[in-house]
C-alpha cells in the first residue's frame, strides 16, 4: 500500500518548497480534472526505498468561515484521503488567526497530525517556535524547507511508523510475492517441469482508470455483464476503490473500480466519485493498468501525467479509446494521427478502438490485458537473455567512448513484473541512451514482449 502525505497551511508558510523538495519531479501531477474546484499538487517521492505520495493542497486560507466553505473543499477531502497530514507554519512570520482556524478544524480529525515550523534558518527556532504549543497539536517539528534541513528527520518520525504498521498488513503479500520472486529468478530454463511459469494461476489485477465522464462506469459495467453485479457492500472511503473478483473465458482477474460502479446511486457529483489519491493507489496496486480516454477529448495532459505514475510503477498498460461510436471515418483518422503523437512515447501499450456503451471492442481489450500480464511475468533463462544480448551486439555493435568500445559480457534476469535484465559489461555507464533504447527494442521483439515496460540495469565489471 502507498502511504499518503497530505501538506496543509495557509498560503506562503512553504508548502510548495517542502513538496518540491519531497518529490524532486518535474512532473508533478496538478488536478485540475473537470469539477474539482481547487487545484492540488501530486507527486511520488520515496523515503529509504518505499514510495508515498505526497499532496500539495494548495493552501486553506482558513479565514473564519473560509475553512468549510466550497475554497476549501478539495483541501479537506486531500486531509481526508490522506494517511498524514503535515500542518506547516512559518516559525518566522509566527502564529496568526488562520494558523489557529486550521489547527481547530484538525485537532477534530482523526489523522495522525504533525505540526512543523518552517523557515527555521538563521533564526532561533526555539524561541520562535514556542508559541505554536498553543496550537494544541504536540510537539513542534523544526524545518527549513528551502535548505532541506529537518526533513529526514521529519520523514524518520512521521512516515516510518506508518510504513512499518502498513508493511505488516501487507506481510502476507509480500512473503508471497518474494516466493514468487524467487520462483521466478530460479526459473532459469524458462519453465518449470510442467511448462507452468508460476504466475498462471494468481488473478490479474486490473485497475480501470482515467478522467472522469471517460466512460469507466460503463466499461465496468460491460464487462461484469450488467445484470450479473452482485452487489455486497463493502466499507469504503471516499479513497477506496471497489475490488471485484470476476472470471472470463476461465481466467480469473479483480477488476480495481476506481469509478466506485456499486456506489453509483448514491453518488452526486464528479468530486465525490473521482480521486486522484484513489487513482493512484489503483495503479500501485494493480498488475495491469487499463486507461481509459475519451476518444472526443483525446490525449489530455491529465492523462499524461497518469500515464507517467503507471510508467513510474513499472506496471504494465493497455489504453482504451472509448466512445468509438458514431464518429465518422475522417473524424477517426484524425484521431488516430493525434494519439500517434501524442502518445509515442509509449511504444509499448496496445491502443484499443472501443464502445463501452456497445461493448465493441472490450473482448480484443482482455486479450491485450492477459498478454501484457504474461509478458510482465514471463520467465526468461539466462541462456536465452545472454544470447540475444550477443545478438544484439553483432548486429550493432556499442559505440567508442574515449577511444575504447563498450564492451557488454553477460546478461541475466533481474526480477520481475516489469520484466528486469541486469547486464553487466566494461565502460556500460557510459552507453547513450539511442543504444539503450536500442537493446530495450530488440529485447522487446526477441522476447515477444508486450504491453508492459522493460528495466534494463547496467553493472560495471563482469
Ligand atoms: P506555499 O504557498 O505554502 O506553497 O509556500 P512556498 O513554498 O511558495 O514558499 C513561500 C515563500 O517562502 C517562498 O518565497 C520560499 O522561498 C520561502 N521559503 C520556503 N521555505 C523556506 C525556508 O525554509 N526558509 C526560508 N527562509 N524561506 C523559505
Ligand atoms: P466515468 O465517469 O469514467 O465512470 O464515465 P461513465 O461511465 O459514467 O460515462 C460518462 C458518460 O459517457 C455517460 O453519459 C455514458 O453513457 C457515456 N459513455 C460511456 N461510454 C460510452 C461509449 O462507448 N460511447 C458513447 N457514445 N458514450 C459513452
Amino acid at each position: 500500500m502507498l502511504p499518503v502525505i497530505a501538506l496543509v497551511g495557509r498560503p506562503n508558510v512553504g508548502k510548495s518548497t517542502l513538496f518540491n523538495r519531497l518529490t524532486r519531479t518535474r512532473d508533478a501531477l496538478v488536478a485540475d480534472f473537470p469539477g474539482l474546484t481547487r487545484d492540488r499538487k501530486y507527486g511520488q517521492a520515496n523515503y529509504d526505498g518505499y514510495e508515498f505520495i505526497v499532496v500539495d493542497t494548495g493552501g486553506i486560507d482558513g479565514s473564519e468561515e473560509g475553512i468549510e466553505t466550497e475554497m476549501a473543499e478539495q483541501s479537506l477531502l486531500a486531509i481526508e484521503e490522506a494517511d498524514i497530514v503535515l500542518f506547516l507554519v512559518d516559525a518566522r512570520a509566527g502564529m496568526n488567526a488562520a494558523d489557529q482556524a486550521i489547527a481547530q478544524h484538525l485537532r477534530k480529525q482523526q489523522k495522525k497530525c504533525f505540526l512543523v515550523a518552517n523557515k527555521t534558518d538563521g533564526i532561533d527556532a526555539d524561541s520562535s517556535c514556542a508559541e505554536f504549543y498553543q496550537l494544541a497539536l504536540g510537539q513542534v517539528y523544526h524545518i527549513a524547507a528551502a535548505h532541506g534541513r529537518g526533513v529526514t528527520q521529519l520523514l524518520d518520525v512521521t512516515l516510518q511508523p506508518v510504513i512499518a504498521e502498513l508493511a505488516a498488513q501487507d506481510e502476507e503479500l509480500q512473503q508471497d510475492d518474494a516466493q514468487l520472486a524467487e520462483l521466478y529468478l530460479e526459473g532459469d530454463e524458462g519453465v518449470d517441469e510442467d511448462g507452468k511459469s508460476p504466475f498462471e494461476d494468481k488473478p490479474i489485477k486490473l485497475a480501470i482508470i482515467g478522467r472522469p465522464n471517460v466512460g469507466k462506469s460503463t466499461l465496468t459495467n460491460r464487462i461484469l455483464g450488467e445484470d450479473r453485479v452482485i452487489v455486497y457492500d463493502m466499507p469504503g472511503t471516499t479513497r477506496d476503490s471497489i475490488y471485484i473478483p470476476m472470471t472470463r473465458n476461465d481466467r480469473e482477474y479483480v477488476l480495481i473500480d476506481t469509478a466506485g460502479v456499486r456506489k453509483r446511486k448514491k453518488v452526486s457529483d464528479v468530486v465525490e466519485k473521482f480521486s486522484v489519491i484513489k487513482t493512484l493507489k489503483a495503479i500501485e496496486d494493480a498488475n495491469v493498468v487499463l486507461l481509459v480516454v475519451d476518444a472526443r477529448d483525446g490525449i489530455s495532459d491529465q492523462d499524461l501525467s497518469l500515464l507517467g505514475f503507471a510508467l513510474n510503477s513499472g506496471r504494465s498498460l493497455v489504453i482504451a479509446v472509448n466512445k468509438w461510436d458514431g464518429l465518422d471515418d475522417y473524424v477517426k483518422e484524425r484521431i488516430k494521427t493525434e494519439l500517434d503523437r501524442r502518445l509515442g512515447f509509449i511504444d509499448f501499450a496496445r491502443l484499443h478502438f472501443i464502445s463501452a456503451l456497445h461493448g465493441t471492442g472490450v473482448g480484443h481489450l482482455f486479450e491485450s490485458v492477459n498478454e501484457a500480464y504474461e509478458s510482465a511475468t514471463k520467465r526468461i533463462s539466462t541462456a536465452m537473455l545472454r544470447r540475444i544480448m550477443d545478438m544484439a551486439q553483432a548486429d550493432h555493435q556499442p559505440p567508442l567512448v574515449r577511444g575504447r568500445r563498450v564492451k557488454l559480457k553477460y546478461a541475466h534476469a533481474g526480477g520481475y513484473n516489469p520484466p528486469r535484465i541486469v547486464i553487466h559489461g566494461n565502460q556500460v555507464h557510459d552507453l547513450p541512451d539511442s543504444y539503450k533504447r536500442y537493446l530495450m527494442n530488440y529485447y522487446r521483439k526477441a522476447l515477444n514482449i508486450m504491453g508492459t515496460p522493460i528495466k534494463i540495469e547496467f553493472r560495471e565489471g563482469d
